[in-house]
């Protein structure tokens, strides 16, 4: 164990055919060299370190940009989470850091948590559907960051964004069907917990429901309505893991923003890139970084920004709309970035307006039973 520090550079030199296997004195010497050779395959595993491996020229934003303008890049992954979301507005719904848990006192239960899980809100729907309506953003505005998604999705370089986030915003921003994943689930639809009913509703449905103080419930079979997020005791939707398993070995760009990756399985997700794959991080803190000692043994496969082995990651600290803003900036997108922000957010001030008017003229006419009519939904 003394000479530990020096024994991958020793070893390299003196690896030769194995020795012809010996009886006397060799059996130290032959754990000792059992022991090299599971430090060197460790370390060349985990160092990974042949050149082929290095695709960015620079671990800078810089380097990241040329890399997507070399036109090798054609397959970006977004991972989102909240961080890109607060510029508008929205509170992290289940992040102690929003001081929410201590604001639940009010509601009785029997643990903070317990708002959040499945079976307390099978029993007990009226706390959280008090919260969802406390937190309800006033409006659905997306960010820089989630329009700069959009742009790489309009030159055809999305490969996919997964989000954990359930506020709808890259709906609104334009990423539908096949470009989303999300893998917390969304407050978009929602659903009859009944299993032979399921029926389905929209926003606006559960919208006012929810500024009623009314628990939703089915118009069809009275049971109770669910917005369609993942409630702790629930699983994923099917979705997230499959396409997990399809898209990250061909992502060419891992770019994960506004989340400090610690819920799992999402977390883990940053390793299901191949070896070569370029991970970018725009967010206001460092995050995936493997355990220190973890890290130093290789395991865990955690973000490496500045060790003397970084070959691939790149952290950029601030905001996800500053760091979006900046790469656009690099890519010669900016202009037209800003113009798409400045065009969509008036579209939806406009909408805002009218659907304000016509809420206003509907109360009115006293029609209140006629607008809680949902979209056309699945009969079963
Ligand atoms: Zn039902």
């Amino acid at each position: 164990m003394a000479d530990a520090s020096e024994l991958p550079k020793s070893k390299e030199e003196e690896q030769g055919p194995a020795k012809p296997e010996e009886e006397d004195d060799v059996n130290s010497e032959e754990e000792e060299t059992e022991d090299m050779d599971f430090l060197r395959n460790l370390f060349s595993r985990t160092l990974g370190l042949d050149s082929t491996n290095k695709v960015l020229d620079e671990l800078t934003l810089e380097g990241v940009a040329q890399y997507i303008q070399s036109g090798k890049c054609k397959n970006i992954i977004c991972m989102v989470g909240a961080g890109i979301s607060t510029s508008a507005g929205i509170p992290d719904f289940r992040s102690p850091e929003t001081g929410l848990y201590a604001n639940l006192q009010k509601y009785n239960l029997p643990y903070p948590e317990a708002i959040f899980q499945i079976d307390y809100f099978k029993k007990h729907p009226e706390p959280f559907f008090a919260l969802a309506k406390e937190l309800y953003p006033g409006q659905f505005k997306p960010t820089i960051c989630h329009y700069f998604m959009k742009m790489l999705k309009d030159q055809g370089l999305l490969k996919r964004c997964y989000t954990q986030n359930i506020d709808t915003l890259e709906r609104v921003a334009g990423l539908v069907g096949d470009d989303l994943i999300e893998a917390h689930g969304t407050f978009y639809t929602s659903h009859c917990v009944s299993f032979c009913c399921h029926r389905e509703y929209n926003l606006d449905w559960m919208k006012e429901k929810i500024f009623a103080d009314s628990i939703p419930k089915c118009d069809k079979c009275s049971s109770l309505v669910k917005p369609d997020i993942v409630f702790f005791g629930e699983n994923l939707p099917a979705r997230f893991f499959s396409s997990v398993k399809t898209d990250f070995p061909r992502c060419d760009l891992l770019i994960i923003m506004g989340t400090s990756l610690q819920v799992q399985p999402f977390a883990s997700l940053v390793s299901r890139v191949s070896k070569s794959c370029p991970r970018l991080l725009i967010n206001m803190e460092r995050a995936g970084q493997a355990e220190p000692l973890l890290g130093l043994l290789g395991f865990g496969g955690g973000m490496d920004f500045d060790s003397d082995k970084a070959y691939r990651d790149v952290a950029h600290i601030s905001t996800c709309d500053d760091g979006c803003l900046a790469l656009a900036d690099l890519l010669g997108w900016k202009a037209e970035l800003e113009e798409l922000v400045k065009q969509e957010h008036a579209r939806i001030d406009s909408h805002d307006k009218k659907e304000k008017a016509s809420e206003s003229s509907n109360a009115a006419a006293k029609n209140s039973s006629a607008s809680v009519a949902p979209e056309p939904t699945k009969e079963e």
